[in-house]
């Protein structure tokens, strides 16, 4: 089963992607978790992504990108599928992923459009706050028990830069630019399936198992 998740940033891609990985026993492939990191180990490319891209609002090049996510999707353990968070978000990419794909015989069975109103999106990108040891990341739906703390393991949580509003809007701005085309894209080719973003943590993740279940 190879899923895409598709949705402005702030929808719960992520929050979703890390629980559907459980149910589906599949990796959870999120292109911004790897530009994080890649930054957090001093990496030379990660560096610069970080500083010329990310930390403000703007997307990585295609070039860049679609490297990464070729390399990391000739690893072993996506063989029985994988889901991919925050790629493609362009048209290039989404071009160069199916490229990816035919040479390896595979193909996208699905791609879940998780929707939401800015409204909501900025409201819960202020609240979001991240585990500085664990990487949990707590918000609206899941604030922590006690304040700025993480439940788990009692960590402080930060912000992270891109969250910052001047940020998030810069980004927002950019997925209407250049993400949403690819809903066109993908609702061509038959395999886009809508779902309610503004539901709880739950429900949403019920209603996307239906589908790649194909019981919807
Ligand atoms: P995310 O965690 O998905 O919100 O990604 C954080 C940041 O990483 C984005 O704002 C981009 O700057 C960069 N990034 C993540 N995925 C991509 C992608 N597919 N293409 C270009 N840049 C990306
Ligand atoms: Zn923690």
């Amino acid at each position: 089963m190879n899923i895409v998740l598709l949705g402005p940033p702030g929808t719960g891609k992520g929050t979703q992607a890390e629980r559907l990985q459980k149910v589906l026993n599949v990796p959870h492939i999120s292109t911004g978790d790897i530009f994080r990191k890649l930054a957090e180990e001093k990496d030379e490319l990660g560096v610069m992504a970080k500083e010329k891209y990310w930390g403000q609002g703007k997307l990585v090049p295609d070039e860049i990108t679609n490297k990464l996510v070729e390399k990391r999707l000739a690893k072993d353990d996506v063989r029985k599928g994988f889901i991919l968070d925050g790629y493609p978000r362009t048209i290039e990419q989404a071009k160069a992923l199916d490229k990816i794909m035919k040479k390896s015989g595979k193909k996208i069975d699905y791609v879940i459009e998780i929707q939401s109103s800015d409204e909501v999106i900025i409201k819960r990108l202020a609240a979001r706050r991240i585990c500085k040891t664990c990487g949990k990341v707590y918000g609206l739906d899941v604030p922590p028990k006690h304040d700025n703390k993480c439940d788990i393991d009692g960590s402080e949580l930060y912000q992270r830069e891109d969250d910052k509003e001047e940020v998030v809007r810069e980004r927002l701005m950019v997925y209407r630019q250049q993400t949403l085309p690819l809903i066109d894209y993908y609702n061509k080719k038959g395999i886009l399936r809508p779902v309610n973003g503004e539901e709880p943590i739950d429900v949403i993740l019920e209603n996307i198992v239906k589908l790649v279940n194909g019981k919807v």
